[in-house]
């Protein structure tokens, strides 16, 4: 059986993000837009509607509520901001998520159940000055030595770099296989921003995603101890992928919100706005735009609905997820110029929105999968040059009793 409809659990939450959005966020947003500022005390409030560990078992201190859920939060986020839909992805798409599929019981007492009640904030490090699609490229190495890691390295672009308590970090352990691009001597690591070692800051040149915070870290010969590899030794790449299938479901539901935005603020504004003695909405080229983001949106709902239903049944969804990521991405660069186009000489203003939501969809055809990488993919899967095999651990399946 298909069910399109919403449970009641999933209308409360959409409903209790909707309204938190509208009046804690919508009214202050232009300003910390233009000012370029972090606000972090909305990150206690997304952990008191529960937004910080939306799909994690209560037994790890999340809320329990399914995978579904995760993308119905990172929509009704990214309607008001994208960069509140970041927070999501890389706290609980590519952190959160791959903790609770590779973690050891202890790492996830010790990391995951402070992340889910929003106690630490966590993010994912995988980009690298010199490597971002081609992660063969990282430079980052951690050497055993006397039963530890040291780990050095740089990275950068990394959302809530200069916020985040905890990092899932990518680096080379073994350095023959770095030589030969061998991505199996990659390894997957737990670091604190505590550790001695560790420093990070905030990039100020960026012109989009303004109100969130993204930087760099550096890792100077920090000590991490053994128990802090997640994964086994040499499973970084896979886990730095099993990640990015989380995080591109959030980056897909979220676009999906930024489509529907760039819709609203269309619709109404071509109702206000006349030009040669009707509302411009009249126009049939006006028309022809709105219809666009219209499809746009429903499409992309649907394919990020799905993505979230197979996550919830704990089924591999790589090519579909990485296909809802793509579609909704460059359906929102398409439906945030347009919504510009619709707003005329206003919508190149800040005074309009739409100028905020074109600057912004711009990261998201970058970030998680580059336009060009999810093209490829998906031409790959269709020629057949690509399938999927089992990982040694799949996402778990959403127990409502868990
Ligand atoms: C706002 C923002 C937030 C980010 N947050 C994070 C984060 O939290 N954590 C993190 O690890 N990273 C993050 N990133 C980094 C992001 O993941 C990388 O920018 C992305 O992977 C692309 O890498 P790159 O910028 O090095 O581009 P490159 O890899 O240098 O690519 C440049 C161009 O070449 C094309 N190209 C490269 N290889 C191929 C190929 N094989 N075939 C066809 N075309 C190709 C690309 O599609 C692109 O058009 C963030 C980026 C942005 C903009």
């Amino acid at each position: 059986m298909i069910g399109f409809d919403l449970n009641e659990e999933h209308r409360l939450l959409e409903q209790s993000v909707r309204e938190w959005g509208a009046r804690e966020i919508a009214p202050r947003i232009h300003d910390l837009d233009r000012a370029h500022k972090f606000d972090p005390t909305l990150l206690p409030q997304m952990a008191e509607l529960g937004l910080l560990g939306v799909c994690v078992p209560t037994v790890y201190g999340g809320v329990g509520m399914d995978y579904i859920s995760l993308g119905l939060a990172s929509e009704e986020l990214e309607y008001v901001d994208t960069s509140l839909r970041v927070i999501l992805s890389v706290h609980v798409g590519l952190n959160c998520l791959s903790l609770l599929t590779w973690g050891t019981d202890a790492q996830k007492q010790k990391y995951l159940v402070p992340q889910a009640k929003g106690e630490r904030i966590a993010t994912y490090g995988l980009t690298e000055p010199a490597a971002g699609t081609d992660v063969r490229g990282l430079q980052s190495v951690a050497i055993q030595k006397k039963g530890r890691y040291l780990l050095s390295g740089e990275k950068q672009w990394i959302s809530l770099a200069d916020v985040a308590d905890h990092f899932l970090v990518f680096a080379w352990t073994d350095l023959e296989k770095k030589q030969q691009r061998d991505p199996s001597g990659l390894t997957a690591f737990i670091v604190e921003r505590g550790f001695k070692g560790f420093s990070s800051g905030t990039m100020k040149e960026k012109w989009g995603i303004l109100a969130g915070n993204t930087g760099y870290f550096t890792m100077d010969e920090i000590e991490v101890p053994p128990e802090n590899v997640l994964g086994e030794p040499g499973e970084g790449f896979k886990i730095a992928m099993f990640a990015l299938d989380q995080g591109r479901y959030t980056v897909a539901a979220g676009a999906t919100g930024l489509i529907r935005a760039c819709r609203d603020s269309s619709v109404e504004y071509a109702k206000e706005r006349r030009a040669f003695g009707v509302e411009i909405g009249q126009h049939q080229l006006v028309k022809a735009m709105v219809a666009q983001m219209e499809s746009d949106y429903q499409a992309a709902r649907l394919l990020w609905l799905r993505s979230g239903w197979l996550k919830n049944k704990g089924r591999r969804n790589t090519r579909e997820t990485g296909l809802a990521k793509w579609f909704a991405t460059v359906a929102s660069e398409r439906a945030a110029s347009d919504a510009v186009q619709v707003h005329g000489a206003n919508g190149y203003s800040d005074e309009y929105p739409v100028g905020r939501f074109f600057r912004n969809c711009k990261g998201a055809v970058i970030y998680e999968g580059t336009r060009e990488i999810h093209t490829l993919m998906q031409a790959d899967y269709a020629l057949g040059y690509r399938t999927d095999r089992p990982t040694r651990c799949e996402l778990p399946a959403h127990d409502p009793s868990a």
